[in-house]
């Protein structure tokens, strides 16, 4: 169940009824764990099922929220016509610091790649963009196959950091 906070989460805390929905009971033990993204209370102590209670809703949650992802995305097959802007991703491009420095790219830029046909060359550049599919973490690359996502909206959107969830 979700607890609808209207205003900002600046000195956020959890009613009671929220506590008690989730089972923990008046003086329990609890445990924060700050994940990116998500803040998540854990009871301190659980048994067995309890664990695999929380495990199982942990596991709802975030398939709602990839479900969620991938509606946003839409499926592939509606960009097969004029071809999914996807390419095959290889991992990152790396660059020796020696050759970044001398080109005047920061460490943490995020590096593209242009073939130059016939030439035998590649010429390599920062992109202006923090985020594209080389930051999905390989574990979610088969969910995301797995549900249809068309991957080439998918990086438009990790491209232009649009809001895709709200609410
Ligand atoms: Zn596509």
């Amino acid at each position: 169940m979700k607890f609808e906070k209207s205003t900002g989460v600046k000195g956020a805390f959890i009613p009671r009824s929220a506590l008690s929905l989730s089972g923990f009971i008046e003086d329990e033990t609890a445990a924060l764990h700050t994940l990116p993204g998500a803040v998540v209370l854990l009871k301190k102590r659980m048994t067995a099922m309890e664990m695999i209670r929380t495990v199982d809703s942990i596991s709802q949650l975030a398939a709602e929220l990839l479900t969620e992802l991938a509606a946003v995305c839409g499926p592939c097959d509606e960009c097969e016509s004029e071809g999914c802007p996807y390419e095959e991703v290889d991992g990152p491009i790396d660059l020796p610091d020696y050759l970044r420095a001398e080109a005047g790219i920061p460490k943490d830029a995020k590096l593209c790649a242009e073939v130059n046909e016939g030439e035998k060359s590649v010429t390599i550049y920062a992109t202006d963009h923090q985020h594209d599919l080389t930051d999905i973490p390989q574990g979610l690359m088969p969910l995301l196959g797995a549900l249809g996502v068309c991957l080439g909206e998918l990086e438009q959107k990790l491209i232009t950091g649009e809001v895709v969830h709200n609410g």
